[in-house]
């Protein structure tokens, strides 16, 4: 039903790599090659406005604990007929601090590229992404404070009924299956699922946006750190999603194109399935099922590099090597999300032979 070559991609990935370093610019050489705070983040969201301004603009969907700003960008070129989307998020957990380098080198590359090559042009034209570089920013800029603070998960709301600890873990704090298995009602935990669903603004500020878009979100990727796993809904053991068999082969796709660049293994399943091998394991309230259960069809979870020697502390130089695998990965799904929307309304204009996208 699609076509993809992972090794086309690779050698796309490489050119553009070069293509930045040739440039004489406000980024410095190794900018996509190292880890960016919050600050750095914003200046990179304002630059790829500005460099582009037909083609990004940024909107604020909600505030976090501490009343700072939920940004995302949205990227894609002006068209009369109707897009659809795709939703990334990064930084939900602070200190899976690889994730919005991710995302910033994924979009570097396309902003670099859809001007001069066809497919992603055609891929601008049909889609809109929205990209959230950093969904907990509180916890993010908490993370960046010192080295005590380096590890930090969860947002920073206080804790209540005299629980004198920090933060909720957002990915257990959406409305799916919220507070059911795999999550702490103890508000130390590091899983602590929060006082209710939605309980914390973060999770309520992507909640709302997906709600008034998920009728054309086709596809919905959240990124997250460690393991080198793709996570398919439902993190619940006694739910399935009824596309489970699609998503798993698309899942198994993106995993074999990871790893025809650097020879990596990505795991796939759902989080009963894979012996998950943090405390974990099943766990319901996250992002992904939620995107699942409102009707968006395709949601996964990237958890990037590594399985665990390095774990949150992923040394600068597995940067790059890990942007370019995943890029891989998370272009095979949305290469088949494009497909299986455009392709059908291409074919009745006889133009379905120039989105290979
Ligand atoms: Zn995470």
């Amino acid at each position: 039903m699609y076509s993809f070559d992972v090794h086309t991609v690779y050698s796309m990935c490489v050119s553009m790599y070069s293509a930045v370093w040739s440039r004489e610019e406000t980024t410095e050489r190794n900018y996509y090659t190292r880890y960016h705070n919050m600050s750095e983040v914003t200046a990179w969201m304002e630059q790829m406005k500005r460099e582009n301004p037909d083609v990004v603009s940024s909107m604020v969907y909600g505030q976090t604990y501490e009343r700072r700003d939920i940004t995302l960008l949205k990227i894609g070129l002006s068209s009369t007929g109707r897009k659809k989307a795709i939703w990334m998020d990064c930084g939900i957990h602070a200190r899976e601090w690889i994730a919005p380098n991710l995302l910033l080198d994924f979009y570097q590359q396309i902003l670099r590229t859809y001007k001069t090559d066809t497919k992603v042009n055609e891929m601008m034209k049909n889609l809109d992404f929205y990209i959230t570089p950093v969904l907990n920013v509180d916890g993010y800029i908490y993370s960046w404070h010192n080295e005590s603070t380096r590890l930090w998960r969860k947002s920073r709301s206080p804790g209540t009924g005299g629980c004198t600890c920090y933060g909720t873990d957002l990915n257990r704090n959406f409305y799916a299956n919220w507070g059911m298995v795999g999550v702490s009602t103890d508000c130390c935990s590091q899983t602590y699922c929060g006082t209710k669903a939605l309980s914390e603004s973060e999770a309520r500020a992507v909640t709302d946006m997906l709600g008034k878009m998920s009728e054309d979100i086709l596809a919905f990727l959240t990124i997250h750190s460690y393991g080198q796993l793709i996570l398919v809904p439902y993190g619940h053991p006694n739910i399935s999603a009824p596309n489970h068999d699609e998503l798993m082969e698309v899942g198994l796709g993106a995993a074999t194109a990871i790893k025809a660049v650097h020879g990596m293994d990505y795991t796939v399943g759902t989080s009963p399935d894979i012996l998950y091998y943090t405390t974990t394991d099943p766990f319901s309230g996250s992002s992904r099922d939620f995107a699942r259960l409102i009707g968006i069809p395709l949601s996964f979870t990237f958890e990037l590099r590594d399985k665990g020697e390095h774990g949150f502390e992923l040394p600068e130089d597995q940067i790059q090597p890990t942007c370019e695998e995943a890029y891989a990965g998370a272009h095979h799904i949305i290469t088949y999300a494009h497909n299986k929307a455009f392709y059908r309304y291409a074919a009745t204009s006889q133009q379905h032979c120039s989105l290979g996208l």
